[in-house]
């Protein structure tokens, strides 16, 4: 993953969205690049109030701009550093919402890494740490998300007890030689995401999972930042153009609101099409 910063802007701020969330509070992890800044901005524009996560110092100037961002624009929004793979951490930031917000109706479980290798090359630090934010911080932020809601009970502001949005990716079902920590982790958390949803719905707790294909972001630049690297991305993918962060932050607003309170345990490809076995499209 390089660390550099997202080029998109962020209009959700800029024009008037329905404010599908009000009342709402909502955490973001890895909220400081990406989709998950998309998704953060997204949110507070459909009136959410935003615990915007990094996981380290060197990330605190983007999220904090991030923050002023959004509050600039009318919004409530404040930074919280929480590594996600670290259970202390993840519950002390469960504390801090609590203090901050009262409680948390929202969790988009975001964070995630890739370290690829060759798979004879790949060290267990590789496959240890991809597995430890992917998935386990995926874990430990739902899990301490269903004790917060339960916690907390119903409110006016949703028909949802809680809704729990896990970032899945199309390598949830589409392997990826080269990058089996990152697959492993992602198929692991699709029946984590569908296990869940079946345990917690008669709670009224809603877990569903976003597979974002190709998007534009930091953690594929290589993919589409040359004009070669880009026409072979679109091998990939039928609608023939990259995704933006946008249109996953879109979804995951829907998602959030009452507008899908029937829909628990489904991914939603935002994709382009990437899953529709691309290779067949001359009639294979
Ligand atoms: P990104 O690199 O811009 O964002 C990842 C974020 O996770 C960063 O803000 C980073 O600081 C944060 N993070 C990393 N380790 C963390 C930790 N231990 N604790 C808390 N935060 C941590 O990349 P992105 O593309 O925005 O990725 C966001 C999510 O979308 C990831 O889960 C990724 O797997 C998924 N995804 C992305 C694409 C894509 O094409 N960009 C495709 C499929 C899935």
């Amino acid at each position: 993953m390089t660390e550099s910063r997202s080029t998109l802007p962020s209009p959700f701020l800029k024009r008037p969205a329905p404010r599908l969330l009000a009342g709402q509070r909502v955490l973001v992890t890895g909220a400081s690049s990406g989709i998950g800044k998309a998704v953060a901005m997204a949110m507070a524009s459909a009136g959410a109030d935003v615990c915007v996560n990094y996981p380290v110092e060197a990330e605190l100037d983007r999220a904090m701009e991030e923050v002023e961002e959004i509050r600039a624009h009318g919004g409530n929004a404040w930074a919280h550093q929480c590594d996600v793979s670290r259970e202390a951490e993840v519950v002390a930031m469960f504390d801090r919402i609590r203090k901050e917000m009262g409680s948390v109706d929202i969790l988009v479980a975001n964070a995630g890494i890739q370290r690829d290798a060759p798979f004879e090359s790949m060290t267990l630090d590789q496959w240890n740490h991809v597995l430890a934010v992917n998935l386990t911080g995926q874990f430990l932020c739902a899990r301490e998300s269903v004790r917060e809601f339960r916690r907390r009970g119903m409110t006016e502001a949703s028909r949802a007890l809680g809704k729990i949005i896990c970032m899945s990716s199309v390598h949830e079902v589409i392997p990826w030689a080269g990058h089996v920590n990152y697959a492993a982790s992602k198929g692991g958390v699709m029946l984590m995401m569908k296990s869940l949803a079946q345990e917690v719905a008669p709670l009224r707790i809603r877990v569903n999972s976003i597979a974002p294909g190709a998007i534009r972001t930091p953690i594929n630049r290589e993919a589409w930042d040359t004009p070669e690297a880009y026409q072979s991305l679109m091998r990939l993918i039928p609608a023939k153009r990259i995704g933006e962060t946008e249109d996953v932050a879109r979804t995951a607003v829907w998602l959030a609101s009452d507008e899908a309170d029937y829909i628990t345990g489904t991914t939603i490809f935002v994709d382009g099409g990437m899953t529709l076995y691309p290779g067949f499209e001359a009639g294979g």
